[in-house]
């Protein structure tokens, strides 16, 4: 199996009708940069820039992030790097930072929670960010925006250094690209307004689970509850996939059912085309894809549509199964 999917590292992840999906990889540090050549994903469609912050005693000042991003983007090799800013709290603790005692972290001040609350610390990483990424294109995206006001905050401080760094003389990056990850269920309703403002959107499709079943994602009694392939999830996810076809933003799936070749092909037939995963899910998700006739899925997706069942996990096995999917 390793050995089909090394075969297919050069190959595109086109279904057999022609639709082409693009494979991107998730990362966080330096080494799973070289996965990335490995496989031979599109770029890094989501990194996790806490995860350096978490392997440190402190954080990080400017310059060693302007260093920590320059290498994460010379290792990508000109391939496109999406740089989600911190996205500290919840799951994902950094050793030198009190948790305050929250009953709730998953829900409590984290990510861009934090990082608008002391936003000299979104300041600063956004500054090594700009300054890392001149005369290149930078890429950023904010973890765990819940309403439009947020993402307004979050580009105004963008805003504000990279006219800082052009006053100070430092070569800005050739386009700035500014996104949002999709993952608190309140943003799906204001999303028409959203789309106006960024250039991509991105469901993390780990904490939108999380927060639109009200499951804990780290609680292992209840992990197996609910499904991803279940009609809640695929008609929120439908929604997401035609309001951005309809504004003409850029829509990518970071989270890991992207990475699951079953899920995976459901999110192409729901109409995505870019998804981002760990890098070893990479071979499994292309050699679905080339063996997936998307209009066939489409029309099955359609025939499903209504139906209240808890998941449509086994139909769809079955018809992956069927055609040697
Ligand atoms: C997600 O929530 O799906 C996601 C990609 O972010 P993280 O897993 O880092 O919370
Ligand atoms: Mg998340």
């Amino acid at each position: 199996q390793r050995a089909a999917y090394a075969a297919l590292r050069d190959k595109p992840a086109v279904t057999k009708d022609g639709v082409v999906v693009s494979l991107n990889v998730n990362a966080g540090l330096l080494v799973d940069l070289e996965h990335l050549k490995e496989v031979g994903a599109d770029g890094v469609g989501l990194y996790r820039t806490e995860i350096p912050f978490m392997a440190r005693s402190d954080i990080p000042g400017v310059e060693a992030q302007v260093s920590l991003y320059q290498k994460i983007m010379d290792e990508a090799g000109g391939k496109p790097v999406v740089f989600r800013t911190l996205d500290a709290g919840g799951d994902k603790v950094l050793p030198y930072w009190d948790n305050h005692g929250e009953e709730n972290p998953a829900m409590g001040w984290r990510a861009i929670r934090v990082t608008l609350d002391r936003p000299y610390l979104l300041r600063q990483q956004l500054r090594g960010l700009i300054r890392a990424c001149g005369g290149r294109e930078l890429n950023v995206m904010f973890p765990m925006v819940a309403e439009v006001a947020e993402f307004v905050q979050a580009r105004r401080l963008l805003d504000m250094e990279i006219e800082r760094e052009s006053i100070k003389g430092h070569r800005l990056p050739s386009r700035v690209n500014v996104g949002v990850m999709l993952e608190v269920p309140s943003l799906m309703f204001q999303l028409d307004s959203l789309l106006e403002k960024i250039d991509f959107l991105s469901v993390g499709s780990n904490d939108l689970f999380q927060f639109l079943y009200a499951v804990d994602r780290g609680n292992p009694r209840i992990s197996g509850r609910y499904d991803t392939l279940s009609p809640p999830m695929l008609n929120a996810l439908k929604a997401v996939v035609d309001k951005c076809n309809k504004a003409g933003v850029t829509l990518s799936l970071c989270g890991e059912m992207g990475g699951r070749p079953l899920d995976a092909m459901v999110l192409v037939g729901l109409g995505f085309r870019k998804l981002s995963m760990s890098a070893s899910s990479i071979g499994p998700v292309k050699m679905m894809i080339r063996s997936l006739t998307l209009s066939e899925l489409e029309n099955f997706l359609h025939t499903q549509a209504g139906k209240s069942r808890h998941s449509l996990r086994p139909v769809l096995r079955q018809f992956a199964k069927d055609r040697d999917i």
